[in-house]
């Protein structure tokens, strides 16, 4: 299962994405984007640095003019294989050179540019000495939406990394949890992503018993006991694109309250699910699986927003929270992921990533939404 082809985009999918932005923020009253090495450049140019350093690399989009990558001149050739010289216009520079002075180059001298909020504070710093009359705006505050509604390919690689993370749940929930330490599930299920394709594991959150009611806790030393709820929580990259799922498992028999918050979570991620559709506002996802945590009496126990975005981060817009009235689009990708945390006993939380359909949404998680028991 391992070896898998990288994602399908060409140089044109490239160059379309990039007219996209440049169109998008152009109609956000911006004078370009400037795109720092992760996520909003691999998935506007296919390149990502072998090493992010204090050397600039950064990516010009400026209404009007080809994309021009700004890269050191030891890494263009790298470069220029992974984004195919009809992509874009490289412009290297060489060490002793300024990349601030070759980027301002660049940029027209004045106006507001959307930056990636990873970059480097030295190199924001670098731009603002180099041309004090320009001023930035946060990328992700600016075009929120530019990553969020997915392709027919993005779609599918989506899926494909749903699915793999069934595929984990449906081993992990065959391992033994009773005795071992939360760590030792951890470590199988990161060994079972990869085993179904991941590359790169984001997260394996074993929560059990106390812990659980903790949304935050990754894996500890805790050994797991009989009459423990467990929440498993896990998800990474896949191709490039990915998962992240969540269901919670009892060990040995659960008790009637335990089954009871079980099944208000269950019927909340439902409601969540249902109230997917086209136009739908994301804060209606948001209330929709609220309204049944709240109506049993468990809503100071839902401490967390309903969902987020996935696409080839894990955590990206659009947020399904309360006063996000962005209305939802087919294409879109993000998680339904209702809790409820019992301080100092346990917590519950399924997840499944949904997107949006015409008709309503589809999700990319399909392993039982039922209580499992575990050994
Ligand atoms: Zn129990
Ligand atoms: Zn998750
Ligand atoms: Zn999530």
């Amino acid at each position: 299962m391992t070896g898998s082809p990288p994602p399908p985009f060409t140089a044109a999918d490239h160059r379309a994405r990039m007219e996209r932005a440049t169109r998008a923020a152009a109609d956000a009253g911006l004078a370009g984007l400037l795109v720092a090495p992760g996520p909003d450049m691999v998935w506007l140019t296919g390149y990502t640095p072998t090493a992010v350093t204090e050397r600039l690399t950064v990516l010009v989009l400026t209404p009007g003019h080809d994309p021009v990558l700004v890269v050191p001149t030891l890494e263009a050739p790298d470069a220029e294989h992974a984004v195919g010289a009809s992509a874009l216009t490289l412009r290297d520079w060489t060490d002793g050179k300024d990349p601030y002075a070759v980027t301002a180059a660049l940029l027209d001298g004045a106006g507001r540019f959307g930056i990636s909020d990873n970059t480097w504070a030295m190199h924001l710093l670098g731009l603002q000495r180099t041309l004090p009359d320009t001023s930035y705006a946060s990328l992700t505050d600016a075009l929120p939406m530019l990553r969020a509604v997915k392709d027919a390919a993005e779609l599918e690689l989506l899926a494909a990394a749903g699915a793999a993370a069934d595929a984990t749940f449906e081993e992990i929930r065959k391992v033994p949890f009773a005795g071992r330490r939360e760590s030792d599930v951890g470590h199988d299920l990161a060994a079972l992503l990869r085993r179904f394709g991941h590359s790169q594991v984001d997260f394996t959150i074993v929560g059990s018993g106390p812990n659980g009611a903790n949304p935050h806790h990754e894996v500890g030393d805790r050994v797991i006991q009989d009459g423990d709820m467990v929440v498993l929580d896990f998800g990474g990259l896949k191709d490039g694109y990915g998962s992240d799922t969540t269901r919670t498992v009892h060990v040995g028999e659960p008790t009637p309250e335990e089954r009871r918050v079980h099944d208000i979570v269950r019927a909340a991620q439902e409601a969540g699910f249902a109230a997917v559709r086209p136009g739908a506002a994301c804060q209606e996802v948001d209330r929709a699986a609220r309204a049944v945590i709240t109506d049993a009496g468990y809503g100071a126990y839902f401490i967390h927003r309903t969902g987020h975005g996935i696409g080839v981060t894990t955590h990206e817009p659009p947020y399904m929270i309360e006063g996000e009235e962005q209305p939802l689009v087919p294409g879109m990708c993000f998680s339904v992921e209702p809790g409820i945390y019992l301080p100092g006993r346990f917590g519950v939380r399924i997840e499944d990533i949904v997107t949006v359909t015409e008709e309503g949404g589809r999700r990319f998680n399909n392993t039982t939404r039922e209580l499992v028991v575990v050994g």
